[in-house]
């Protein structure tokens, strides 16, 4: 990116100048609130990862977003993370707690039945919504915030085999991610190997031997898969090593994206199993990983990777029908009611200006694409139209103009 635009490219900046989302000290800080046009992008995302998801056999749940405080005593959450926790709400004499993870939701209703090593690896996957105390002096526009939408997913699997197996197909759902959004390994992203820390038991679930045998799991892994990767000592997760995805912001911050981690410490404090071949109960494996990451932080840095350029699918307003006159406003309103049942995001500017000052506005609000309707285009029912990427094109059919687009949705391109 260039160094030069980077103030410019800031999604703080951009995020008000396109109107995608605002915060309000009376709601408070670290809260985001997502205008329409901010949503739009928002929805577009959790529909593309939740498809994707169900498409590689996820099993895509909700569960709540409190719970009893004592959930997140046996998880281990509280001792660890209490300090970036919210305090607890009391309800009938009960504590409760905004979560911070999804883990122990998802491990509960793991846990409803017996499940059969048949039906593993089980992939149980979450939007979740996610509340953490991060300091004032953190927070960042959507990148830091205090309430984040995570793409989280746990894979309960039958052995240690099936689990590297699992990281590796988490791995390659986040490459193909990453490679709708246009953003290349070593280039754009890093992989990091996040290793525990034996001496500090109090950081760390102690299990010597087992947290070995996991790091050299992970380490093996990237290894066999090729890829350059960096180890970190200290950066692991109390239940286990992780490989983290680590992304460069336009403040040259750099943060973890996207996550994979091993976990041999939660089976046994939740007792998940399952009934093996033999008949017998044998201690689950489980994979926490996301494949989107927290829906806010993956917005800030698409919308300072497009600086407002927004590619078709992810655009809050598509196509901008633009009337030359008075006179063409009629078949105008026929056009964008076509492109709307098309489900296609279309708006239509009928002021009483220009047209080369319409043309103008459409051009600084980024809109993929233009259609000029005047007498021509009334006359042979026709559109012309101006993108954004390409220019001035030839006239076209309506339906040609819908088919072309609707590609352009299909193939994310
Ligand atoms: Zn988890």
């Amino acid at each position: 990116m260039d160094k030069s635009s980077d103030k410019e490219h800031d999604h703080k900046k951009l995020g008000k100048e396109l109107d995608l989302f605002a915060f309000s000290d009376s709601v408070g800080k670290g809260l985001p609130l997502f205008t329409p046009k901010g949503s739009v992008i928002r929805r577009e995302l959790e529909r593309f990862i939740v498809d994707e998801e169900i498409k590689r056999n996820y099993l895509h749940v909700y569960t709540p977003d409190i719970a009893k405080l004592d959930l997140y005593i046996k998880s281990g959450h509280y001792p660890h993370y209490k300090d970036s926790m919210y305090a607890p709400i009391e309800i009938d004499k009960e504590q409760f707690m905004l979560r911070p993870m999804t883990c122990p939701h998802h491990f509960e209703l793991y846990l409803r039945k017996p499940v059969s090593y048949r039906e593993l690896p089980m992939r149980i996957a979450e939007l979740a919504k996610l509340y953490r105390y991060e300091q004032s002096g953190e927070l960042m526009g959507l990148q830091r915030v205090r309430t984040f939408c995570l793409a989280d997913a746990h894979i309960i699997c039958a052995s240690e085999e099936q689990a590297v197996e699992e990281i590796s197909n988490a791995l390659d759902l986040i490459e193909y991610v990453t490679s709708v959004f246009g953003l290349a390994l070593d280039v754009d992203y890093r992989y990091r190997l996040s290793l525990g820390d034996r001496a500090n038991t109090e950081k760390y679930y102690k299990n010597d031997a087992g947290w070995e045998k996991g790091e050299d799991l992970l380490r093996k892994l990237m290894q066999k898969r090729g890829s350059k990767f960096e180890e970190a000592k200290d950066e692991a997760a109390f239940y286990g090593p992780k490989i983290d995805i680590q992304m460069k912001y336009v403040n040259c911050k750099e943060d973890t994206a996207f996550t994979v981690q091993y976990d041999f410490c939660m089976p046994e404090r939740f007792d998940l199993t399952y009934i093996g071949e033999d008949g017998e109960k044998h201690r689950a494996f489980v994979v926490h990983r996301s494949s989107i990451g927290a829906i806010e932080r993956i917005m800030a840095f698409l919308i300072e990777k497009y600086a407002g350029a927004f590619p078709f699918w992810l655009s809050p307003v598509q196509v901008r029908v633009l009337s030359v006159s008075e006179k063409h406003v009629a078949y105008a309103q026929e056009v964008l009611a076509t492109l709307r049942t098309a489900h296609i995001r279309a708006d239509l500017d009928n002021a009483n200006e220009s047209l080369g000052k319409k043309i103008r506005a459409g051009k600084t609000e980024k809109i993929p694409y233009l259609l000029i309707v005047g007498d021509k285009e009334v006359e042979a029912k026709t559109i012309s139209v101006e993108s954004r990427d390409h220019g001035k094109q030839e006239a076209a059919s309506l339906l040609d103009f819908i088919a072309k687009t609707n590609e352009e949705i299909r193939t994310r391109k």
